[in-house]
């Protein structure tokens, strides 16, 4: 692994970890831990990897490929923002962001382009 690999496997992973507290701090002050726990547990997700054959593979961009990581799983995402709870806006919220730093990571390593 180079430099730039190593770097954008801390970016993508505290993107993943650390994140979503304050995604948690800002939109939920009170209950910024309990928010930050909830998207944290979003990664859960990445059990579609496992579905998929080789399970883990740094080459290939998971956005598009794997079930949950897809565009229609996206707009499900987005409209469970519009579930009137907290806690199923949290969970939107750690979704999307998922799928974003999932994004951002795939556009880093050139697995995919605009
Ligand atoms: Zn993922």
């Amino acid at each position: 692994m180079n430099y730039s690999e190593i770097s954008r496997y801390i970016i993508h992973y505290s993107f993943h970890l650390i994140i979503p507290f304050l995604i948690g701090y800002f939109f939920f002050r009170k209950k910024w831990k309990t928010a930050g726990l909830i998207m944290l547990s979003t990664i859960i997700i990445d059990l579609d990897h496992l579905f998929a054959n080789p399970i883990f593979d740094p080459h290939r961009c998971s956005i598009g490929f794997h079930p949950l990581h897809t565009l229609a799983a996206g707009i499900v995402y987005f409209l469970m923002l519009f579930i009137p709870s907290w806690k199923w806006r949290v969970i939107a919220l750690g979704l999307l962001w998922h799928l974003g730093t999932d994004a951002i990571d795939c556009l880093w390593g050139g697995l995919i382009s605009f």
